[in-house]
């Protein structure tokens, strides 16, 4: 069996200022501020600051709504940093939307200039390809109803498989 040993550092055995023992999840909550740590999901904190910015901003609706603010300081960090965020993410969006359609675009050219080539090899061959895409797809939907319309007796041995 695994030993566990208490942690010493200089908060063990912390006491408040009343003189009686803070809790352990005082205590816990004490070393990540002094890591530089969230306290509550244990993520690299904001600068300065005690929370990750998505805790930061939890925390800063609780204390809006606990205090009734209206206004609001756009300019504050945690509004900074919310922003340049989302812009960060619509920007890494935008640049796959950009791979996602070149990749698209490349594929539509290759296929253009295959069916091009084809159409001016022979008209015989391009009519005949289609032909055999039909004729899977026909033999694909059959397989499937005749799934469906198994016996019961044996589609509950195969559940049972
Ligand atoms: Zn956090």
């Amino acid at each position: 069996m695994k030993r566990r040993f208490k942690i010493q550092d200089r908060f063990t055995n912390m006491k408040k200022a009343d003189g009686t023992p803070m809790s352990r999840q005082q205590i816990h909550m004490l070393r990540k501020r002094a890591r530089g740590l969230c306290w509550i999901c244990s993520k690299p904190a904001l600068e300065g600051g005690y929370f990750c910015l998505e805790h930061q901003i939890q925390a800063r609706e609780r204390m809006r709504k606990k205090l009734g603010c209206r206004r609001r300081n756009l300019g504050a960090t945690s509004y900074k940093l919310k922003k340049e965020e989302a812009e960060a993410r619509s920007k890494r969006q935008a640049a796959q939307a950009k791979r996602a359609n070149s990749k698209a675009a490349k594929a539509k050219s290759a296929q253009s200039k295959s069916k091009v080539s084809v159409t001016k090899a022979k008209a015989k061959t391009a009519k005949t390809k289609p032909a055999k895409t039909k004729t899977q797809a026909k033999a694909k939907t059959p397989t499937r109803k005749k799934a469906k319309t198994l016996p019961r007796t044996t589609r509950r041995a195969m559940a049972r498989n």
